[in-house]
């Protein structure tokens, strides 16, 4: 198979952990005789940097050229604590997401049980999970109308959703849950808010077209609160964009960490894959982030971009045997953990591609 896939490693631990993502695809490639070839392109603040737009021109057109995308993580601790900056990094995501046509965001929760004790969840509640997120991308309060009065004293976001928006990503998530277990969540705020209203109704309609699925809807208060006490409660979750970012951070922790966790945002053209952390200025530059994310999230490009369940399986199953062989970075150390297992994101990338067949 041929394949154009475009690099964006953006900002901080995005450019260390992306490294590791590419270089797990290039390794599938050469084992298993397909022909990916690799473009590099800016995003972010290093793009700023570079050229005054968060989202250069060329950056979009190689995204719109690619057949994936593999992105690694904007943000700049400079724009975090300077709200008022008028270009900031993450309108690069923002409008990326949205010239691609980007409105579904995957988030599965997938729990290696190598990794039980680094949760701090207890062993027994997680033991089993397996959650599929479908949160929606393109409308809500992150593209509404954002006002602020003269004197600093007023501020609205303008929430947001059109029918079309609610009924597309609806179908997304019934058709996967066909798939699975035939259970499917849609969390919403409908006893307060108008566009969860409109949301329970679409997907109640949706609904009727998968009777053999089980449709339940949630408050978002009540789901942020089932997570945690009994996350095997849930299999495919669908829900907005504001509640599905807030949402599956919670649900981070059910895999151990925020550098476990990959995702897939796709469309009617070309999938963009990224993990669901940040920029992690923390650790930036450290050799401390770890790049499972960014794997897992190549892993989930060879599976619903390409279609390629064979070495989708090749890579998820080398992150579980690099776990089981006791490796670990440090945001999945726990106190049992011996200090010559602790690795930094060069040396973890390394054992991952070793433990790939
Ligand atoms: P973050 O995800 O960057 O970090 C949260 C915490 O998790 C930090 O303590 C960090 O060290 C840890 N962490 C994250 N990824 C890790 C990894 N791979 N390995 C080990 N530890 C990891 O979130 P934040 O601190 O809220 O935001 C930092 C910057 O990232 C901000 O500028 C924010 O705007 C940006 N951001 C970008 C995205 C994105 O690009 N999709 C998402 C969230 C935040």
């Amino acid at each position: 198979m041929k394949k154009n896939i475009l690099i964006i490693p953006g900002d901080g631990i995005g450019q260390e952990v992306t490294t590791w993502g590419k270089k797990v695809l290039q390794k599938i490639g050469e084992n298993y005789g397909h022909e990916f070839s690799f473009d590099e392109a800016i995003m972010g603040h290093t793009a700023i940097e570079a050229t005054g737009n968060p989202l250069p021109d060329e950056t979009l057109a190689k995204a719109k050229a690619s057949d994936a995308i593999l992105f690694g993580a904007i943000g700049h601790i400079k724009y975090d604590n300077d709200p008022s900056a008028k270009v900031r990094p993450e309108q690069g995501l923002l409008k990326i997401r949205k010239e691609l046509g980007l409105y579904a965001n995957l988030r599965p929760i997938l729990l290696f049980d190598e990794l039980l004790d680094a949760s701090s969840l207890k062993p027994e509640i997680l033991q089993g999970t397996d959650i599929l997120f479908f949160r929606e991308l393109t409308g809500d309060v992150y593209f509404g109308e954002k006002n602020r009065n003269e004197d600093n004293t007023f501020a609205s976001d303008l929430m947001n959703y059109n029918r079309y928006e609610v009924e597309r990503i609806a179908r997304k998530a019934f058709d996967a849950a066909r798939t699975r277990s035939k259970r499917l969540c849609s969390v919403d705020k409908a006893n307060v808010l108008e566009t969860s209203r409109l949301w329970r109704e679409v997907v109640q309609e949706i609904a009727k077209e998968y009777p053999d699925v089980e449709t339940e809807h949630m408050f978002i208060d009540n789901a942020a609160m089932q997570l945690v006490k009994n996350p095997k409660k849930f299999d495919v979750v669908l829900t907005a964009n504001l509640f599905g970012d807030i949402l599956t951070d919670e649900a981070s922790q059910i895999a151990g960490s925020m550098g476990m966790l990959a995702s897939a945002s796709v469309g009617d053209g070309t999938g963009f894959f990224e993990p669901i952390h940040g920029s992690a200025h923390d650790i930036a530059g450290q050799n401390k982030a770890n790049p499972l994310a960014s794997i897992l999230s190549a892993a989930l490009m060879l599976d619903i971009s390409f279609g390629l369940q064979e070495e989708a399986k090749a890579v998820t199953n080398a992150v579980a045997e690099t776990l089981k062989a006791g490796w670990r970075t440090g945001d999945i150390a726990n106190s049992s953990t011996e200090t010559s297992k602790i690795l930094g994101t060069q040396e973890m990338g390394e054992k991952v591609l070793e433990f790939i067949k």
